[in-house]
C-alpha cells in the first residue's frame, strides 16, 4: 500500500508534466471504486480546465484547478497513477483516463479497487480531507505534540503512528523502520513514552520518510511513480518484511508480531 514516500514521489513525477496543462476530456471505465466515481461532477468541475498545481495532503494527491476546484486521488492498496504519450493499448484495471491538451493522458488503474477519484467544488468542505493529522514533515510534527496527545493512552506506539488522525502518512512500511532506528518497541504503550523517547521517534520518522523520498519509495510488488520507474527504498529497509534475517545494527534474527491485526517487525535486542 502506497504511504506518504510513494504518493510524494508520484506527485514529484507527475507536477513538472501536468502544470499549466488543460483536462480536455475524462474517460470512465469503471466507477465502482471505494467510493463510486462521480462522472458527472468530474464533467462539471474538471473537465476543460487547466492544472496549475499538483499538492500532496496525507496519501490525498490533491490536482489544483484553474477553477478553484480540485481533483482528490487516493491510490488506495493497489491504485498506479501513470502518465503516456496516449496511443498506447489500456492496460488491465484502468477506471478513469485523464485526457491533456497534448495529447498525453494520466491513467488510473487499480486491481483492487479500494483508490477514489473525485471532484472536490471550489470552497467546498470535502470530508476526506477533515480530521487528518499533521504532515511529518512539517513543523506541527514534534516530540511534545505526541507526548501531549498521547498521554495515557494504551494502545502500541506503532499503533499511534499509523492514525492518520494524529499523524498522517505514515503506514506499516516506515513505522516499523522509524521505530527500529530509534530503538524503541513497537509494541510500548504510546502512553508510556518519555518526551525524550518521542523526540527520537519524530526525528526518526522524519529521517526514514526524507531517505524514502529520496530513494523513490518502496517497490516491494508494484509500486510505480508517474514515469512508470519503480523506486528504490527497498534495499534500506532493516525491518520490514525482513523476518529471521539478520539485525543489521547487532545480528541477532528479527522478530515479527501481530499488533493491532499487522505485522510488527523488530529487533528484541535493540528496541526497548
Ligand atoms: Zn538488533
Amino acid at each position: 500500500m502506497p504511504e506518504l514516500p510513494e504518493v510524494e514521489t508520484i506527485r514529484r513525477s507527475l507536477q513538472p508534466l501536468l502544470a499549466g496543462r488543460v483536462i480536455k476530456s475524462i474517460l470512465v471505465r469503471e466507477t465502482r471504486l471505494r467510493r463510486p466515481v462521480n462522472v458527472q461532477r468530474l464533467r462539471k468541475w474538471i473537465q476543460g480546465h487547466a492544472i496549475t498545481a499538483l499538492n500532496r495532503r496525507g496519501k490525498y494527491l490533491l490536482w489544483e484547478m484553474d477553477n478553484g476546484s480540485r481533483l482528490l486521488i487516493h491510490l488506495g492498496m493497489s491504485g498506479r497513477l501513470g502518465y503516456c504519450a496516449g496511443q498506447e493499448a489500456m492496460e488491465p484495471h484502468t477506471h478513469v483516463c485523464l485526457c491533456l491538451d497534448n495529447g498525453a493522458q494520466v491513467r488510473y488503474r487499480d486491481p483492487r479497487r479500494f483508490g477514489c477519484v473525485q471532484a472536490v467544488a471550489p470552497n467546498e468542505r470535502c470530508g476526506l480531507l477533515q480530521g487528518l493529522g499533521p504532515e511529518p514533515l512539517s513543523v506541527e510534527f514534534t516530540a511534545d505534540y505526541l507526548y501531549d496527545g498521547l498521554r495515557g493512552s494504551r494502545r502500541s506506539v506503532k499503533a499511534a503512528l499509523m492514525d492518520s488522525r494524529i499523524v498522517v502518512g505514515v503506514g506499516n512500511i516506515y513505522a516499523n523502520e522509524a521505530l527500529f532506528h530509534c530503538g524503541i518497541a513497537p509494541q510500548r504503550p504510546a502512553g508510556a513514552l518519555s518526551r525524550e523517547e518521542w523526540k527520537r521517534v519524530t526525528e526518526s520518522v522524519i529521517r526514514v520518510l526524507r531517505q524514502a523520498i529520496r530513494k523513490g519509495g518502496t517497490t516491494l510488488n508494484d509500486f510505480r511513480n508517474g514515469l512508470g520507474e519503480p523506486g528504490f527504498f527497498q534495499a534500506d529497509l532493516a525491518v520490514y518484511d525482513q523476518e529471521n534475517r539478520p539485525c543489521r545494527r547487532c545480528g541477532r534474527p528479527i522478530r515479527r508480531m501481530v499488533l493491532q491485526g499487522r505485522s510488527a517487525f523488530y529487533c528484541p535486542a535493540c528496541q526497548k
